[in-house]
């Protein structure tokens, strides 16, 4: 079983010719809402590929909240651990022209996950192979909730996304940590092969179609990514990391893990949107061939 503690929004795309400039109105071709948010993402990714999941987040009692919620259980992840607090739920405003994005988080209802949320999950947390977690939620949570794993002796994983989030005090915590390049270089501020070197079996860098690479501990492992023709990056990471948390419970060993999870994270990138590529373990087996 897998638990994640994270975020869940809406997103809400908007495709455009051009983009408006200060106090421009202009026409757009394209309007969409599509269930995000990185700790919903990952959830799903890793119930798609089969795992038991359930998710600790906060929607609002909004009706995005209502369809955050839908999604989830469509997707047969577990939402005893989902709280609605009174006001929004977080959105991501997309706006997309030519190739190019714009972007705007409201975090909402996701600011409002507390320790309390968490204490409600407690057998749940007990009962898990791994939590996962990102930082798009209070950081004082996730280091309450870091602290319980380790009190369970539940392993985890975190993505640190966004970096911006990290502490070096939560280190210790952590099992697995699945930063990207760049993230990678704001994290530690070294070189990525000394930051590989220094924290063996448990830093996995991602390196797009790449694929990811890990020091274990004599040498340096890179698995590499599967050449596919992407139509959309979007939610690559998340896939990658759901089907790395997925394997790990399903009892791979880190090689064989990291190259399920570059499977599963190339077949993402080959469909619109975060979800709408993840694939079911059959997929990514048949891809592993
Ligand atoms: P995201 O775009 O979701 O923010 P990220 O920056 O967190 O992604 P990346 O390193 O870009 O992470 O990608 C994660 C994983 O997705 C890679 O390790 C790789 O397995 C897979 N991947 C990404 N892009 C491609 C691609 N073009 N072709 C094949 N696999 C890809």
């Amino acid at each position: 079983m897998i638990t994640v503690i994270g975020s869940a929004n809406m997103d809400l795309v908007v495709g455009t010719d051009n983009f408006p400039t200060q106090g421009e109105t202009v026409l757009g071709d394209i309007f969409d809402t599509v269930p995000g948010g990185k700790g919903a993402n990952q959830a799903v990714a890793a119930a798609r590929l089969g795992s038991s999941v359930h998710m600790v987040c906060c929607v609002g009692d909004d009706m995005f909240g209502k369809s955050i919620v839908s999604n989830l259980q469509k997707n047969e992840v577990d939402c005893t651990g989902v709280g609605v607090v009174d006001g929004a739920s977080g959105i991501a405003n997309i706006l997309l022209s030519e190739g190019d994005n714009r972007i705007i988080v409201v975090p909402g209802a996701n600011s409002l996950l507390t320790p309390a949320h968490i204490d409600a999950m407690d057998e749940v947390i007990k009962k898990s192979k791994v939590v996962m977690f990102q930082l798009e939620i209070p950081i004082p949570t996730v280091m309450y909730a870091l602290e319980k794993c380790r009190e369970f002796g539940v392993p985890v994983l975190m993505n640190p996304a966004p970096a911006g989030g990290f502490k070096a005090e939560m280190l210790p915590f952590i099992t697995y940590l699945t930063p990207n390049e760049t993230e990678c270089e704001q994290l530690f501020g070294v070189d990525m092969v000394d930051a590989l070197e220094t924290h063996p079996n448990r830093l996995i860098v991602t390196l797009g179609s790449e694929g990811a690479r890990y020091f274990d501990g004599q040498r340096h492992v890179i698995v590499e990514g599967f050449k596919t023709k992407a139509v959309d990056t979007t939610g690559a990471g998340d896939t990658f990391n759901g089907a790395l948390a997925h394997g790990i419970v399903e009892g791979m060993d880190l090689e064989r893990a990291v190259r399920f999870a570059n499977a599963a994270a190339s077949l993402s990138v080959e469909k619109f949107g975060a979800q709408g590529g993840m694939p079911a373990s059959e997929e990514v087996e048949k891809r592993m061939e």
